[in-house]
């Protein structure tokens, strides 16, 4: 039971397409007038193709003078706010694949390798092989901390790192055990809370059994990092082996732990110890999305039948939210639909997509290639939630009509949303969706489009 769920969690962490590549296949792609919605005049493989109501973003424009981030998002992998910059992976027009970032400022954005004349290749660039997994620093955003593969002549190490953009600095804060094929280690990030970064190593060990036979044994280890000193620290306590759930938020007195085994959010203090209960949810369902926001100090879940994912007619079309305040008590929200797939939140509003399933065709994993949101972005706005208005107004804010997709990561602020760029592929009968590794932004306001190409 344990193995299948560290599995489960790994594969939806380290989850990068496969299926990126440059074959065209549809010759019917509108691709006129393409350079006025990318940064640069860089030709690339891209199919882009654009909803009808969708324009080149000519100018980036605030809607306030707000553009510091209160709302933490816990889950989404690719697009991580720090102040006023939003860090997001993405690849470079020959396809090297790195971290940047867009100052929520100006809308530009950068790459963090920080030297304009660096061709970024292996030999010369340090910000090459960082991991998919980054966690910004709360107290300086122009600092992230990730993972890097580090490949030395005689073995292969993944090491913690410190990255100061601002100084073109990368310093290595812990280095783990070299990986050969029989021991090998995987790391999550969990969070940073007073000057520690904890994350859970799970080491990988093949032997022969004796008779011939190769065992694979996993032993998950939860452990920390001192910012400062590089202390790491392998911590003893009844949460190491995942079967708790995974801890993915601190604050000062409380961490928190999502078990989506077991259906639970619950809280600890530091010192493991002092269980509190805070949610449970339905067999069936999964937390779909969990998001901190800073200056209310409240969470927000969207649970959704895991049902709806990957079928036309679910059975099981569950899908709420629900908000913790600063004394852990849960309230389910108000919501204009009970079928909520997920969640995006704001300071303003709560984004959220409904299950209304289209298919595209047949998939060649087996079944149809379905986009369970029917590609459509609702909102409603906090004001209303809190005034406990009893009929809440659903405002379609996004349809992507069949041209673009919300399969990938996705980010809302202000009237911006950041999202990974995923086309339709049809070949040989068949039909699925390919993330192209682009990231784009949309103002879901002016309705402009526009990709966010690396130089
Ligand atoms: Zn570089």
């Amino acid at each position: 039971m344990k193995k299948i769920k560290i599995t489960a969690l790994l594969s939806a962490i380290l989850f990068v397409s496969t299926m990126i590549g440059c074959d065209h296949t549809d010759n019917t792609i509108d691709t006129d007038n393409l350079d006025k919605y990318i940064e640069s005049n860089h030709t690339t493989d891209i199919q882009y193709e654009i909803p009808s109501w969708l324009t080149p973003e000519e100018k980036y424009q605030l809607n306030n003078t707000v553009s510091e981030n209160n709302i933490v998002p816990i889950f989404t992998s690719n697009y991580k706010p720090a102040g006023d910059r939003l860090y997001y992976r993405s690849s470079t027009a020959d396809g090297t694949s790195m971290w940047a970032y867009i100052s929520m400022t100006t809308g530009e954005s950068h790459l963090v390798c920080p030297d304009p004349l660096c061709k970024h290749t292996a030999d010369t660039c340090q910000y090459l092989n960082f991991s998919m997994q980054i966690l910004v620093d709360e107290n300086d955003n122009t600092v992230f901390y990730t993972l890097k593969t580090i490949t030395a002549p005689n073995a292969t190490y993944t090491a913690l790192c410190r990255v100061d953009t601002a100084n073109d600095m990368i310093k290595e804060l812990y280095r783990g055990n070299p990986q050969t094929d029989r021991e090998y280690d995987q790391y999550i990030f969990n969070f940073i809370s007073k000057g520690k970064i904890y994350f859970t190593n799970i080491h990988y060990s093949k032997k022969d059994d004796g008779n011939g036979n190769m065992v694979r044994t996993e032993t998950p280890h939860f452990m920390y990092t001192d910012i400062i000193s590089g202390e790491t620290v392998i911590l003893d306590n009844l949460y190491i082996d995942l079967s708790h759930g995974e801890p993915r938020y601190a604050d000062e007195a409380y961490i928190y732990f999502l078990d989506q085994h077991n259906k639970r959010f619950y809280a600890t203090d530091y010192n493991f110890e002092n269980e509190r209960d805070i949610l449970t949810f339905e067999a069936g369902c999964q937390v779909s999305n969990l998001y901190y926001d800073k200056k209310h100090k409240m969470f927000y879940l969207s649970i959704s039948a895991d049902e709806m994912d990957n079928s036309m007619e679910a059975e099981n079309t569950t899908g709420y939210i629900c908000r913790i305040d600063e004394n852990l008590s849960c309230e389910k929200l108000n919501m204009p639909s009970n079928s909520i797939l997920k969640s995006y939140l704001t300071d303003d509003y709560i984004y959220y997509t409904v299950y209304d399933p289209i298919s595209y065709g047949t998939s060649p994993r087996g079944g149809s290639s379905i986009d369970a949101d029917g590609g459509k972005i609702y909102r409603v706005s906090l004001d209303s939630i809190n005034s406990n208005e009893t009929m809440q107004v659903q405002e379609l804010v996004f349809d992507g009509e069949g041209k673009l997709f919300l399969h990938g990561s996705c980010f809302i602020i202000n009237d911006y949303m950041y999202t990974d760029y995923y086309t339709l592929v049809k070949e040989g009968g068949m039909t699925w969706f390919r993330n192209m590794d682009k990231a784009i932004r949309i103002n879901l306001k002016e309705k402009t489009i526009k990709w966010l190409i690396l130089q």
